[in-house]
C-alpha cells in the first residue's frame, strides 16, 4: 500500500495560488509524509494584481492558523464589508452588495418577502436599511461578526483587501519555517512517462531538475502542465463576460481607507478602487471590442483619487475556465484553470475551492480517474455558479445605452441565470443549490441593484395585517441603525487591532 502513497507534490508557480497551495499542504502535512517543492520564476513574476477577497478567505486562513493581527499588518490589509456599485444602471446609480444577511437574526429568508410586501404596499424604505453591513459600510464603520446567533452583530459580514506581493512574501515565509522547499528558475524542460502520459520530471533554465509524483499548476495565466502539455482545452465564456483586458495601477491614500471596494461603470467597461493601509488599489477592466487602450488608460488615470504611483500595468486574459482542471497527475489552481474577471473578487475564493477539493481527494501516485472526474465535475459547478452571478451584472444594465452595454443587454443568458431571474420576478424567492458560493443575501442584493424587481411574496406572510409587517420592519431598521452607531470607525478599528497609534 505505502509504495501508492505520494512522496513527491510539485508547484509550479509562486503567486497566490502557489502559496496558497503549499501553504495548505504544509498545513496538512505534519508530521511530512511527502516533500512540498515550489518553482517559481523572478523572471516571469506574478501577476501581482487580486487584492480583494469574499468571505470564504476566513476558511483558509483559519486552514492554516493565520493569526488575524498578523496577517492585517504583514499585507498591510484592510476590512472589506462587500462592494459598491456605481453607475451601472447609469449615471446617479448606487448600490451595495453586502457581504453580511439582511433583516434580524431570525428574519433569515422572510426578510426578503416581509419587505417584497411592504415594497408592494408602497411601505418599504429601501432594502439597503434593513443591511447592518450595508449601513455599518456607508457609515466608514467597522465591526467583526459575532457568534452570538441571536444579536443583530451576527448578522455582519466580511473579508479582506490585502497587498498580493506582501500576500505571497507572508506565504511564503510561513511555508519555508514548515519545510516547503523553494526552487527559483524558469521550468523549461518538462518530461512524461512514455506510457501513462503522467508528469515525471520538471528542469529549469538553471539547470535545477525536480521530480514528483503530484503535479500542481499555479503557472497562471500561461497554463504550463495543464495546457502547455497536457492540452486539457478552454471553454471560452467571453460571449457573456465580454471584457479581456486591464490596467492596475497603485495611487497615493488620500483618506483613512472605506471598508469596502467600489466598481464603477464606465461607457467601455468598469474601474475598481481597492483601499489598503498604505495605498489604493485602482484598476479598469474593459473589453478591447468596444474600447482602445489609450481610451481605457486615460479613463483610469483622469478618475484616480491620489498621485499615481506607477505607470498603468497591462493585463490581457479571456474569460472561460479549462475543460477539465485535473488531468492525470496534474491539478490545475489558480488562473491556470481559467479566469472569471475580478467584478466580485472570486478569483482567490476558487484558489480556495480547489485547495479544498485537493485536500478532500487527495489522491494515491496512480490518480485514479474517478477521482479526476469528481474533481473537474464538482470545481466545475463552482465556477459555473460564479459565472452566472457575474452574468447578471453585464446583462441587467438597462439604465446604460453605450454599445458594450447594449450588446450586453441583448445577449442570452445561462439557463440557471434566466431561471433564476424568472424565479424571483414572479415569486420573490430565490433559487439556489446547496453549495452555491453566493447566497440569497447576495443574489438579493445585486437583482434589486440592477433593476429587477419581485411582483409577488410569500403567501403565508397575509396571515398577519400588513401594519404588523410594516412595524416589524420599522423595528429592525431601527435597531441596524443604532447598533450601526456603537461600532468604531474602521480606521479606529485596524489600528487598535494591529497596535498603531493614531
Ligand atoms: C485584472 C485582474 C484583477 C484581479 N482582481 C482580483 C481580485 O480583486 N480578487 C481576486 O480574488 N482575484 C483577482 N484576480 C485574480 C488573481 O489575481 C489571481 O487569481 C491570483 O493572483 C492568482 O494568480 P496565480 O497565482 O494563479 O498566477 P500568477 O500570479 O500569475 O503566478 C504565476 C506564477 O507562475 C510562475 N511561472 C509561470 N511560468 C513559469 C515557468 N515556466 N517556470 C517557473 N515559474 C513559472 C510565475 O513566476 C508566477 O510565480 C484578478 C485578476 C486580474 C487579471
Amino acid at each position: 500500500m505505502s509504495d501508492r502513497r505520494i512522496r513527491k507534490v510539485v508547484i509550479v508557480g509562486g503567486g497566490t495560488a502557489g502559496w496558497m497551495t503549499a501553504a495548505a499542504l504544509a498545513k496538512v502535512n505534519s508530521p511530512p509524509q511527502f516533500e512540498v517543492t515550489l518553482i517559481e520564476s523572478d523572471e516571469i513574476g506574478i501577476i501581482g494584481v487580486g487584492e480583494a477577497t469574499i468571505p470564504t478567505i476566513h476558511w483558509f486562513n483559519r486552514l492554516v492558523g493565520l493569526d488575524e493581527a498578523e496577517f492585517l499588518r504583514e499585507t498591510r490589509a484592510t476590512y472589506k464589508l462587500g462592494i459598491e456599485f456605481a453607475g451601472w444602471n447609469g449615471a446617479g446609480s448606487r448600490y451595495f452588495h453586502p457581504f453580511g444577511r439582511y433583516g434580524a437574526p431570525a428574519d433569515q429568508q422572510m426578510f426578503f418577502h416581509r419587505w417584497i410586501r411592504a415594497d408592494l404596499a408602497g411601505q418599504a424604505d429601501s432594502h439597503q436599511d434593513y443591511s447592518l453591513t450595508t449601513v455599518t459600510a456607508m457609515a466608514g464603520k467597522f465591526g467583526p461578526p459575532t457568534n452570538d446567533p441571536n444579536s443583530i452583530f451576527s448578522t455582519l459580514g466580511c473579508a479582506y483587501h490585502f497587498d498580493a506581493g506582501l500576500y505571497a512574501a507572508y506565504l511564503r515565509r510561513y511555508c519555508e519555517a514548515r519545510g516547503v522547499k523553494r526552487l527559483e528558475g524558469k521550468v523549461e524542460a518538462i518530461e512524461q512517462h512514455p506510457e501513462t502520459g503522467f508528469v515525471t520530471r520538471l528542469a529549469t533554465h538553471r539547470g535545477d531538475s525536480v521530480e514528483g509524483d503530484l503535479f500542481i499548476d499555479c503557472s497562471g495565466l500561461r497554463a504550463l502542465l495543464i495546457e502547455g502539455i497536457l492540452e486539457a482545452g478552454f471553454e471560452d465564456w467571453s460571449h457573456w463576460l465580454p471584457c479581456d483586458r486591464a490596467l492596475a495601477v497603485p495611487c497615493e491614500r488620500i483618506a483613512d481607507p472605506i471598508p469596502y471596494t467600489r466598481a464603477t461603470a464606465h461607457g467601455f467597461g468598469w474601474q475598481w478602487r481597492i483601499p489598503l493601509q498604505h495605498r489604493t488599489g485602482n484598476g479598469m477592466v474593459y473589453s478591447s471590442a468596444f474600447a482602445s487602450d489609450d481610451e481605457a488608460a486615460d479613463g483610469l488615470l483622469a478618475t484616480l483619487d491620489g498621485k499615481a504611483l506607477a505607470d498603468p500595468r497591462p493585463v490581457k486574459f479571456r474569460t472561460g475556465r479549462r475543460r477539465k482542471s485535473w488531468v492525470k497527475n496534474v491539478i490545475a489552481i489558480g488562473l491556470s484553470s481559467g479566469f472569471l474577471e475580478p467584478l466580485e473578487s472570486t478569483s482567490i475564493h476558487l484558489i480556495q475551492s480547489g485547495i479544498a477539493k485537493l485536500l478532500s481527494l487527495f489522491p494515491t501516485k496512480d490518480c485514479p480517474e474517478e477521482t479526476a472526474e469528481q474533481f473537474n465535475r464538482v470545481y466545475g459547478a463552482d465556477v459555473e455558479s460564479v459565472r452566472d452571478f457575474l452574468v447578471l451584472h453585464y446583462k441587467r444594465t438597462e439604465g446604460r445605452d453605450e454599445p458594450l452595454w447594449r450588446h450586453c443587454q441583448a445577449m442570452a443568458v445561462p439557463e440557471g441565470l434566466a431561471a433564476k431571474e424568472a424565479n424571483f420576478t414572479r415569486t420573490g424567492r430565490i433559487v439556489l443549490s446547496t453549495d452555491e458560493l453566493f447566497r440569497d443575501s447576495s443574489w438579493f442584493a445585486v437583482m434589486m441593484g440592477q433593476g429587477l424587481r419581485a411582483t409577488d411574496y410569500n403567501p403565508l406572510l397575509d396571515s398577519f395585517p400588513e401594519a404588523d409587517n410594516k412595524a416589524h420592519l420599522d423595528r429592525v431598521r431601527q435597531q441596524i441603525a443604532q447598533a450601526a452607531a456603537t461600532l468604531p470607525s474602521h480606521e479606529d478599528y485596524l489600528r487598535r487591532l494591529i497596535g498603531l497609534p493614531r
